[in-house]
């Protein structure tokens, strides 16, 4: 079995994924991460950063408010209870799975590996699967090592430490999860972080199943979160949407409300290619974004090379956050905010027609007209009105 002739040569697969990459390229080292940061950097560390995580315990007092009262916090918390069982149970190794370290496998990979004829049909299988598990988006891309971070973080200390992955791997597999559109719709609030937690759950169970399945059939499979490597650049060269003003990914299906996960593999499989449709246009007529952050940490202009802090990758030539003003929001919020991902224009339910139209037009020459068509787009739910459609389920 050969390895599959179809991945495009590197600077082809960059320009259709609208990567821009400088001389100043540097892999990014996870410790500098703006969570990892909130752990060891003083700078980023506050009075309201201990508050931040206890929330997560049920251990700082729910504020009054709505959204923020007890039973936003604890369905929020609840949420996350899978993904946290996972990310914490090699704690005392320094080992945070799924965040700061790959999952660990719980399958031995088969002795006699599956003999692979057709890796375009290996693909299309493998897609089912992911859909049979619980994803909702898949793509396949190569292995482009410079979106591995430069290394993982021991969480005993936060010092670096090697990935140890295995030899060979090649491939990954990019899932997307959808979040529910009615609680993106309350953000901000701790209610809505019940949105990021369940797919964070979700991504757990998912990856590890699909990562057994590859593993049952003879070939390594690493399963991956938010660990080991940046996914965004593998699911827009995975064809599955574009990188936006946002920093998020917006896809055709979902816009940008969803989650995204990974797997690495050396299972032969055929790779898919970035498809551009328009979103980069349209990010450069619209700043609803920026100007619904409330920390202003969001870029109006065009897309530019570094950042404000040792957040920010380097050398490449995009959108970039200030991940901390973002960070001391949540922090002060005791939850996460995606105001950003709400009031997105792309964030709209596509099962309806006249949604499928108007993204035709905002990928269009015609985008102005969506932009204009988008102006009260995105309005914010009151937590209590979510609350109140169970009520109305109910009856
Ligand atoms: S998540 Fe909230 S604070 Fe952070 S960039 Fe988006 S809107 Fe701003
Ligand atoms: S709000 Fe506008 S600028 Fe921001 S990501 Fe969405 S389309 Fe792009």
């Amino acid at each position: 079995m050969s390895w599959p002739q179809n991945t495009p040569p590197r600077q082809d697969s960059d320009a259709a994924a609208g990567i821009e990459i400088s001389d100043n390229f540097e892999r990014f080292t996870q410790r500098n991460d703006i969570f990892t940061r909130a752990f060891w950097d003083p700078s980023v560390t506050s009075k309201h950063t201990a508050k931040f995580f206890a929330s997560y315990r049920m251990e700082a007092a729910p504020r009054r408010g709505d959204g923020f009262a007890q039973r936003d916090f604890a369905l929020r918390n609840a949420a996350w209870l899978v993904s946290d069982v996972i990310s914490n149970r090699r704690g005392d190794q320094g080992i945070r799975e799924g965040f700061q370290a790959p999952i660990q496998n719980d399958t031995p990979v088969a002795p006699d590996p599956l003999e692979v004829e057709d890796p375009a049909r290996m693909s299309a299988e493998v897609k089912r699967i992911a859909e049979f598990f619980g994803a909702d988006l898949c793509g396949i891309t190569d292995l482009d090592e410079r979106w591995l971070y430069a290394s993982r973080v021991d969480t005993r200390d936060f010092s670096e430490a090697p990935h140890d992955l295995p030899e060979g791997l090649n491939t990954v597999i990019v899932l997307g999860h959808e979040m529910e559109a009615d609680l993106v719709a309350t953000y901000p609030s701790a209610l809505a972080g019940a949105a990021t937690g369940r797919e964070y759950s979700h991504e757990a169970s998912v990856v590890m199943q699909l990562a057994a399945y590859i593993r049952n059939l003879g070939y390594e499979a690493v399963p991956s979160m938010n660990d080991t490597g940046l996914v965004i650049p593998y699911a827009v060269k995975a064809g599955l949407g574009e990188y936006a003003r946002n920093q998020m990914v917006i896809t055709p299906e979902y816009g940008p409300r969803l989650r995204f996960s990974k797997i690495f593999t050396n299972l032969p499989l055929a790779h898919d290619a970035p498809k551009p449709k328009g979103v980069r246009a349209f990010c450069d007529i619209c700043t609803k974004c920026a100007e619904a952050c409330p920390v202003k940490a969001l870029p109006f202009g065009p897309p530019q090379e570094g950042g404000s802090n040792v957040s920010a990758i380097k050398g490449v030539r995009k959108w970039t956050s200030n991940a901390e003003k973002c960070f001391s929001f949540w922090a002060k919020m005791a939850s996460d905010c995606a105001i950003c991902m709400r009031v997105c224009p792309f964030n709209r339910d596509y099962e309806k027609p006249v949604n499928r139209l108007w993204l035709r037009l905002a990928l269009s020459r015609f985008r102005k007209l969506a932009l204009r068509l988008a102006e009260k787009h995105g309005t914010r739910l009151k937590p209590g009105d979510w609350w109140a459609q169970s009520q109305k389920g109910s009856k």
